[in-house]
């Protein structure tokens, strides 16, 4: 179980979401970050709750847990569908991801 949600430098807590209309399937942040992100059985990747369940709505979010904040920021690095997206819970601004400032 998540004992803590990630924050940006001002303390604010952080979300992620995927668009899976961008979404190659290549699986790279499900191996990231595989307690955030899988690939279901439309061979696309979703964000998943600490519940363990895929969150299949467009655009649902689910928030970023402290310990993994490395690993899904990576993730939105790497991610060559550009289409993983880290904001701010607060004011919903992105600040990982292709619309990051
Ligand atoms: S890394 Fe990006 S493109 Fe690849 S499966 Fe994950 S969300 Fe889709």
């Amino acid at each position: 179980m998540f004992v803590s949600e990630a924050v940006d430098a001002t303390g604010e807590a952080l979300e992620v979401w995927i668009d899976q209309d961008l979404c190659t399937g290549d699986g790279i942040c499900a191996q990231y970050a595989p307690e955030v992100f899988e690939l279901d059985i439309d061979g696309l990747a979703y964000v998943k709750g600490e519940d363990e369940e895929l969150r299949a709505e467009p655009g649902a979010t689910v928030p970023v847990p402290l310990p993994l904040l490395t690993d899904v920021v990576d993730s939105a690095k790497e991610c060559p569908g550009d289409c993983i997206h880290v904001r701010r819970v607060s004011d919903r601004v992105e600040v990982y991801g292709p619309d990051a400032e």
